[in-house]
């Protein structure tokens, strides 16, 4: 047997009720809010992500899906999506016709994780970016759309983290005090902590290691470096947030991921997920457009939600979806009658309602005992004497009841039934 790859996950049409619903509830939030989808490649130039996610980061180190395709050129599948998105509208000029954006996206991503509950290397994310705006009322309405989005998903228990690593000038003045500061600690701290004090000492502050914690917990915090610019930002958005009633924890020393935030940052996490708690991320990324070689920044701000970890999420909440099954089965007791079957089964779907008709001409009895277990609501049989009399049987499956009549009069019972 051949099986998939570590780290995938093959979703089963039983399971799709909630990708559905899901999928449904993003789409229509988002458009609530005025954001319109944008659809991306799945693999993308290299330079795409090393640039802008930056190259000491776990993701570009060790987790990225690269490979040299048969013309020579670096491929990579995308490990995010807000640089694509990037790239995307500065090669279409999508700012000249509108100053503004607010994109969304959704599909799968790629990274060479170690795999675990709620960790996978192919996944997928819903993100949401406003592109133009330095404003702290951006940061607000990217929040209040995540928030609407949870909300009417039904999770009903969740933390929003916040904190801000200011801008470019605050975040260099504190990365200086904190590796000073963890220099002193380095003989304390884990391997992974000592290497990335070397490469990329914000993401010390990620450490679970309990050691590496206590130490944490008495570095420097950066909203004490934080300049009056990066300080009016997050203070505005603060009482903005508040002002719009979405809670939130101040976290001092949350990172993320990526080198390109800028201020704002923010993690939606849930008890019900075990040691992967966030199940959504984003913040500001003022500074991510000069990366690609645009002159001026361009002000911007998103988040990202895992969808993976969203339905692990409902599912541990005891929500169920339910499938939708067929709602006619049209048996017939010899297989000289399916052209009839065919046209009957043609007929209900034209009006929109499901039909489906064995494909293995099996026995009657047979048919009728998969119509049951198809949950259909009626079943339509087709003998030698509908044929002769131009009518049809049609059985109610959920009182038993069974009556026959002339086909287009069935036919107008059933629409009228199940419409
Ligand atoms: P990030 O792009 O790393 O900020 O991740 C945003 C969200 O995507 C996280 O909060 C997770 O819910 C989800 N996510 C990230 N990495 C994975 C992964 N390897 N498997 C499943 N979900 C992931």
């Amino acid at each position: 047997m051949i099986s998939s790859v570590r780290g995938t996950k093959d979703i089963l049409p039983e399971e799709m009720p909630i990708w559905y619903f899901i999928e449904k509830t993003l789409q229509e939030v988002s458009s609530l809010f005025g954001f319109k989808e944008i659809r991306l490649p799945i693999f993308e130039k290299t330079e795409v992500f090393q640039r802008s996610i930056g190259e000491a980061t776990d993701v570009v180190r060790k987790e990225m899906y690269t490979f040299v395709d048969r013309g020579g050129d670096s491929i990579t599948l995308r490990p995010e999506l807000t640089a694509s998105v990037v790239r995307a509208v500065i090669q279409h000029n999508l700012l000249s016709e509108s100053p503004l954006l607010r994109l969304w996206y959704y599909g799968p991503l790629f990274r060479y994780e170690r795999p675990q509950k709620g960790r996978l290397r192919q996944f997928h994310q819903y993100g949401a970016e406003i592109i133009g705006s330095s404003h702290p009322e951006a940061d607000v309405e990217i929040l209040l759309l995540a928030n609407s989005i949870i909300k009417k998903l039904g999770i009903s228990e969740y933390t929003l983290l916040i904190n801000s690593l200011g801008n470019l000038k605050s975040r260099l003045k504190y990365r200086e005090i904190l590796v000073s500061y963890l220099k002193q600690h380095s003989n304390e701290l884990s391997v992974e902590s000592r290497e990335r004090l070397g490469k990329n000492p914000l993401r010390v502050l990620d450490s679970k290691d309990p050691n590496d914690l206590e130490i944490i917990q008495n570095s420097p915090l950066i909203y004490d470096f934080l300049d009056e610019e990066s300080k009016e930002h997050y203070n505005n958005t603060k009482m903005m947030l508040k002002e719009y009633g979405i809670s939130f924890k101040e976290y001092p020393y949350l990172v993320r991921g990526l080198d390109y935030y800028s201020h704002t940052v923010f993690e939606f996490q849930s008890s019900f997920l075990g040691s992967q708690d966030a199940f959504g991320g984003g913040g500001r990324y003022n500074e991510l457009f000069t990366q690609f070689s645009q002159k001026n920044d361009i002000p911007s701000i998103g988040f990202a939600l895992g969808i993976e970890r969203i339905v692990l999420i409902l599912e541990s909440q005891g929500i169920e979806f339910k499938q939708e099954n067929p709602k006619v089965f049209v048996a017939y007791n010899d297989s000289k009658f399916i052209p009839k079957v065919l046209e009957i089964a043609q007929k209900l779907r034209e009006f929109g309602i499901s039909t489906i008709f064995d494909l293995q001409r099996r026995s009657l009895k047979a048919q009728l005992k998969d119509a049951n277990k198809k949950g259909v609501s009626y079943t339509i049989i087709i003998g030698e004497e509908e044929i002769n009399n131009q009518t049809i049987s049609i059985k109610n499956m959920q009182d038993g009841n069974q009556f026959t009549i002339e086909i287009r009069k069935g036919i107008e019972f059933l629409i009228n039934e199940l419409k």
